[in-house]
């Protein structure tokens, strides 16, 4: 990836340029943003500048290092990525260990820490001695959605970069330059993506905006054999990892009713494309039903990213919503 790839971070990019431009990059970065939008790739494309066999500040693509970068094997750019939940003290050590050796290939070693927050604090305590004392031309950066996660004493020896949400039309591309999703799907793809590119939209969009049609007409009728069905469903959602999408996108529909009910327009609907739908759904959830689900929603997938057994989960709710609806105009029902 080259620097003037990276789409829909101008600002950080601009920063990065200029530092190359003066021979300046700091010994410590931090790339604060939202999950999913190009701060390890960023990352990396500047490991690129910094090695490329060009040595002034841009990229071949071509040479060895880039090559290797690229292919994740060059041995001194290292991507530290959480083992389990957590970043371990053994894989900070084991960094450590090699940034105290002479780098074999780099003119600039780097070593990337995606999600940095998940440090666990030994592995942090062992990580702030390495910043304290950077090895030369090292180049560390730590990637976290925020700076309130990690200790102060680490932020405070780093030069904070921030990424911010994508615009639309990077998504777009982002998602637009891979395998030939639909329009339609696309579509779907950018607008349920909020800003952030995953990687996992590429792949399931076009499955995703199917069960969207499923649940879309349960909700419908609450009353009615569509919603008896969720339960069915819901077993095999929660076989997959579609019961994330699931919670997710209820999240955007129940958001959108309220925003609809709120009286405030349509074109910051997330399901614009199922605006219809969403005005026939006022009558059974209303703006104060619409949040008592939504509520329902993030009880959800708190307790099920907590283990509580998912399939469980997701029919409690599918009760708790038509219980909303039916309560919806005071209590009689
Ligand atoms: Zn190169």
């Amino acid at each position: 990836m080259f620097l003037d790839a990276i789409v829909g971070q101008e600002a950080a990019v601009a920063a990065l340029r200029q530092m190359l431009a003066a021979g300046r990059v700091p010994s410590a970065l931090l790339f604060l943003g939202p999950h999913h939008v190009g701060k390890r790739t960023t990352a990396l494309a500047l490991a690129r500048a910094l090695n490329c066999r060009r040595n002034d500040g841009t990229a071949c693509g071509v040479c060895p290092a880039c090559r290797k970068i690229d292919a994740g094997v060059h041995p001194d750019v290292d991507v530290v990525v959480p083992d389990g939940q957590f970043i371990k003290i053994g894989q900070v050590r084991e960094v450590s260990n090699r940034l105290g050796l002479i780098p074999r290939e780099a003119r600039k070693r780097v070593v990337v820490l995606a999600r940095a927050e998940r440090m666990n604090p030994p592995a942090a305590h062992a990580f702030l001695k390495t910043l304290e004392e950077p090895p030369v031309d090292t180049l560390i950066v730590l990637c976290a959605a925020s700076a309130a996660e990690l200790f102060d004493t680490i932020t405070s020896r780093c030069l904070p970069l921030r990424f911010g949400l994508l615009p639309d039309p990077a998504v777009r591309s982002l998602l637009g330059d891979s395998n030939g999703l639909s329009a339609e799907v696309l579509e779907f793809a950018v607008r349920f993506a909020r800003g952030r590119a995953r990687q996992e939209l590429r792949e399931r969009a076009g499955q995703w905006l199917l069960i969207r049609e499923e649940l879309i007409a349960a909700l419908a009728r609450p009353e009615g054999q569509d919603f008896a069905e969720l339960t069915d469903k819901s077993a095999k959602w929660t076989a997959t990892e579609d019961w994330r999408f699931v919670l997710q996108w209820l999240e955007t529909w129940f958001r959108d009713l309220a925003v609809l009910g709120g009286g405030t327009g349509s074109a910051s609907l997330i399901n614009l494309d199922r605006e219809e739908a969403l005005w026939a759904a006022q009558g059974h959830f209303p703006p104060h039903v619409a949040e008592s689900c939504y509520r329902q929603v993030l009880a959800a997938r708190a307790g099920m990213l907590l283990n509580a057994n998912k399939a469980l989960a997701l029919d409690a709710l599918w009760m708790g919503c038509r219980e909303a609806v039916r309560n919806r105009t005071g209590g009689i029902l």
